[in-house]
């Protein structure tokens, strides 16, 4: 049995389509919503429908897509939740910091301080009967980079569904998303492989079996500088405008919706491990599996049978409390 992968460099990574059938005409339109949807979210170009919205910061509201206004919706709902290290409104910060492109640098404690005052995401104003978002103070700008690409992973799903390809797997640069049975296994499990962190070619540390869900991985390995020895990441604190800083490599959620996924990937990495253990478990729907710079790896929510872990320097533990 063999798969028909299709790929292309989109959203600044590599995303790959893979099918058990030759699909070209299905394959054309995935790749042509992904590049639709790319095109009005990403704040890397100069023009998008995002980009509109943070242009016009403090000057007025700007109309969107419906489905743009209810991503926007759902990331501020996240943002302003207590505690939450999650925040939609974080985008003067992250282009302060430029992490992950060619001219990432340290930037001076001033500007971070001045950057955080642009980041309160009380200051979205939503209006639901227009579809408008206004950023209520100058220089205020939103980033979709920790939801995106769960969402788009999600409608790419749906538009497979609909054209009848109901086998599939999706990979959004460490953003899976699998539909159907894997035919490859007699209980229709995909097997999906955690990569080691910071390892320059592919080698799986733990292998997580699951079936019609998502595994959304956000780690410090993924888009990083170092200067003076010291490493910076792209997850921001909101808190305090630096990289977080905590005993995790990675945090992977386990989960039926990817966007679900990549905003509790987001803000699981924040909460770190003790305050992640705790917050699973009074949300048994939700799982996660941690891996920590001293090689462990924590579980949590998981049958144990639906991990095989491969990598023998990594130590397994296992939390269940559903
Ligand atoms: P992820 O890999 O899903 O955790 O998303 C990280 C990306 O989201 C970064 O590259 C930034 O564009 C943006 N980001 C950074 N820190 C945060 C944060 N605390 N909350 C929301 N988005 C963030
Ligand atoms: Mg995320």
């Amino acid at each position: 049995m063999r798969y028909f992968e299709y790929s292309q460099t989109l959203m600044g990574t590599k995303v790959s389509l893979q099918l058990i059938e030759k699909n070209d005409l299905a394959a054309k339109i995935i790749f042509g919503s992904i590049k639709m949807l790319e095109d009005k979210l990403t704040v890397n170009r100069e023009i998008s429908e995002v980009m509109s919205i943070n242009k016009a910061a403090g000057k007025h509201p700007v109309g969107v897509s419906p489905f743009v206004f209810t991503l926007i919706e759902q990331a501020k709902a996240i943002s302003i939740a207590k505690n939450s290290c999650f925040n939609v409104a974080i985008g003067a910060l992250v282009k302060l910091w430029k992490i992950g492109f060619q001219n990432g640098n340290v930037p001076a404690d001033e500007q971070i301080q001045y950057c955080l005052l642009l980041t309160n995401p009380h200051l979205i104003r939503l209006d639901k009967q227009k579809y408008t978002v206004f950023l209520e103070k100058t220089g205020m700008e939103i980033d979709l980079g920790a939801i995106a690409k769960g969402y788009i992973a999600d409608a790419i799903k749906k538009l497979l569904l609909a054209q009848q390809v109901n086998t599939a797997i999706i990979n959004l640069g460490g953003n899976v998303l699998t539909v159907g049975d894997s035919p490859l296994s007699a209980d229709g499990y995909w097997k999906i492989g955690l990569q080691k962190p910071f390892a320059k070619s592919s080698q799986p540390i733990v292998v997580i079996k699951i079936k019609n869900k998502s595994v959304v991985t956000s780690g410090i390995y993924e888009r990083f500088f170092i200067e003076a020895n010291q490493h910076y990441h792209h997850i921001l604190d909101p808190k305090t405008g630096y990289p977080l800083d905590n005993e995790l490599q990675s945090v992977s959620v386990i989960s039926h919706s990817s966007m679900q996924g990549d905003i509790y990937s987001t803000h699981l990495y924040g909460l770190g491990i003790e305050k992640s253990i705790s917050y699973l478990q009074e949300t048994p729907s939700l799982a996660a599996l941690f891996v920590t710079k001293d090689k462990k790896i924590i579980v949590v929510n998981i049958d144990s049978s639906l991990i095989q872990l491969i990598n023998k320097e990594y130590v397994i533990t296992n939390h269940s409390f559903g």
